[in-house]
């Protein structure tokens, strides 16, 4: 399947744009969630990321575009903790994470998809949900001895919450289908969905429309709006352009690597380096 751009799967031109929105509450946080610096890569010869340096702000939808082989997904394993840069920092709400293991991450509150889901097989949808990347005292083996009660507790309100998200998400009628029998449009709202079910603080989409019907793609694009207007901060790549300049604000470009430029839809559009970027990378 090709991975240039599309315009196949717009979604309504929202003008509204996460920037302009007013911080919550949670004054004594940073506004920045997550601080990329320098970051590099190397497999072998090739430099997968080369002094890839970016923030991302407390309640934005922050886009990461680039012609493919730019290094998006590479950056997003470095930022969770599945690849160990050769260089840079990674840092959450200040603190630095470089280079430690992913769950550890994913207890910070930083969670991520992946851009070819993992097979869930064996298991029904709802039982894939409960197994989400969750922060589950029940998986530590010494607290089922000394806090019993708080793991059953913790399993009801993991039952409910499951509900609540299949309802949410309007996947609750797939909730008994074997979770390799659903679409692969579905299969990315479900992604969602379980990653959601952690309460992620920040949230890392890798491609969530990638090989989506437009029907489904608007449904994503809805929840991915709903959650950022409960708080949730995004990271998101998309190589489709409708459906990340309908979102995301700002966006971040990346080329060979590094970061060619950042900044709102529009400038982005409009950036002959940009477009030179999409050319030499194969595809527009
Ligand atoms: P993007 O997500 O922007 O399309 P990737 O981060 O997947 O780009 O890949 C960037 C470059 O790094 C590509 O040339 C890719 O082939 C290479 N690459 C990515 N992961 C690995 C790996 N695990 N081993 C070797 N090369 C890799
Ligand atoms: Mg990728």
């Amino acid at each position: 399947m090709s991975e240039s751009p599309t315009e196949g799967t717009a979604t309504d031109a929202s003008t509204e744009r996460a920037a302009e929105e007013t911080p919550g509450d949670d004054e004594e946080r940073s506004e920045i969630v997550l601080e990329v610096e320098n970051l590099r890569k190397e497999f072998g010869a090739l430099v997968a990321a080369d002094d890839a340096t970016f923030d991302v702000e407390r309640g934005t939808i922050t886009g990461l575009i680039g012609p493919n082989g730019a290094g998006k997904s590479t950056i997003f394993n470095l930022i969770s903790g599945f690849y160990e840069p050769d260089a840079g920092t990674v840092r959450l709400n200040g603190d630095d994470v470089t280079g430690i293991e992913p769950y550890k991450i994913a207890n910070k509150g930083l969670i991520r998809t992946f851009q070819t889901p993992r097979k869930l097989e064996g298991m029904t949808v709802r039982e894939a949900m409960l197994i989400g990347p969750q922060r589950q005292p029940g998986e530590s083996f010494h607290k089922l001895f000394t806090a019993p009660g708080a793991v059953g507790e913790r399993e009801r309100a993991n039952m409910a919450d499951v509900e609540r998200i299949l309802e949410e998400f309007e996947i609750d009628h797939l909730a008994r289908q074997p979770a390799t029998d659903i679409s692969g449009g579905q299969m990315k709202l479900v992604e969602l969905a379980r990653a959601m079910l952690a309460e992620p603080e920040i949230l890392l989409l890798d491609e969530p429309v990638a090989g989506v019907n437009p029907t489904l793609a608007n449904k994503l694009a809805d929840q991915i709006r709903r959650l950022h207007e409960q708080g949730t901060t995004f990271l998101l790549i998309e190589h489709d352009m409708s459906f990340i300049m309908s979102l995301a604000d700002p966006i971040v470009v990346l080329d060979q690597g590094s970061v060619l430029m950042e900044g709102t839809p529009g400038e982005v559009r409009t950036d002959e380096r940009v477009a030179d970027a999409y050319l030499g990378g194969g595809g527009v």
